[in-house]
């Protein structure tokens, strides 16, 4: 049930706010790498990979590294797992903290291998918050915003919550903190399930062409109205 539309309903402004950031933007791939990674590469593992070198720095440099990794090396389990971490660190250096990103490829490509028989596809299975928590616990540089991107790409049911998203969170009403957990759950419990990733999207967006962390472009932002923040004047 949405409830009563007031702004300070928070369910119902959810759902608007996000039919009108469908009708503005349009989702392109190659503004995420997660997502490019998932329509070009081989499978989620790829998208985890991808999803690693994107870790603090732009987009650009990290399409950058992942397509200076791919044209060197296969991305798949068993070839990162022996591959020596320096070659890789060297690849992907366009896309910054090289050495401590390519432990965690080779460590989480180690992991698959080891304990998922080389298909990473095989947490997919498990309830969401068991297959956070493996992956979180088993390899080393990868923490939970990363695990929510490529979980909720492929239809887990959670919500990656990135410095853009916990702003304009905070900012839209709908939590008081930034902490990772807090803003995630409160999402969660917003917006509908089968929504999440393309909310995940959408809010970044938001974020990214409206809702800058210095100047937020209030008067030109397609949720004004719905925004209890708007600065308008
Ligand atoms: S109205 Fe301003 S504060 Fe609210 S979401 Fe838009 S840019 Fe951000």
């Amino acid at each position: 049930m949405l409830g009563a539309p007031t702004l300070t309903n928070d369910r119902w402004r959810a759902k608007k706010i996000i039919e009108v950031l469908e009708r503005e933007f349009n989702i392109d791939p190659n503004e995420f790498i997660a997502l490019k990674a998932r329509e070009e590469g081989t499978g989620i593992f790829e998208a985890l990979v991808a999803t690693i070198i994107s870790q603090n720095t732009s987009e650009k440099n990290s399409f950058n590294a992942w397509r200076r990794l791919k044209s060197k090396l296969k991305i798949d389990p068993y070839t990162l797992s022996k591959a020596d971490p320096k070659t890789i660190a060297e690849l992907i250096r366009p896309a910054g903290l090289q050495e401590q990103k390519a432990k965690a490829i080779v460590s989480a490509a180690k992991f698959i291998v080891e304990k998922l028989g080389g298909r990473l596809e095989k947490v997919l299975e498990l309830p969401v918050e068991e297959a956070r928590k493996i992956l979180v616990e088993n390899i080393p540089g990868v923490g939970w915003k990363t695990v929510d991107v490529v979980l909720s790409m492929y239809g887990k049911p959670t919500i990656a919550v990135d410095t853009h998203i916990s702003r304009v969170s905070v900012r839209l009403g709908f939590t008081k903190t930034r902490k990772y957990e807090e803003v995630r759950r409160k999402l969660m419990e917003l917006f509908d399930p089968k929504d999440y990733y393309k909310v995940h999207l959408l809010l970044i967006l938001l974020g990214r062409r409206y809702c800058k962390a210095r100047k937020p472009l209030c008067k030109q932002c397609p949720v004004r109205s719905l925004c209890p923040s708007a600065v308008t004047k």
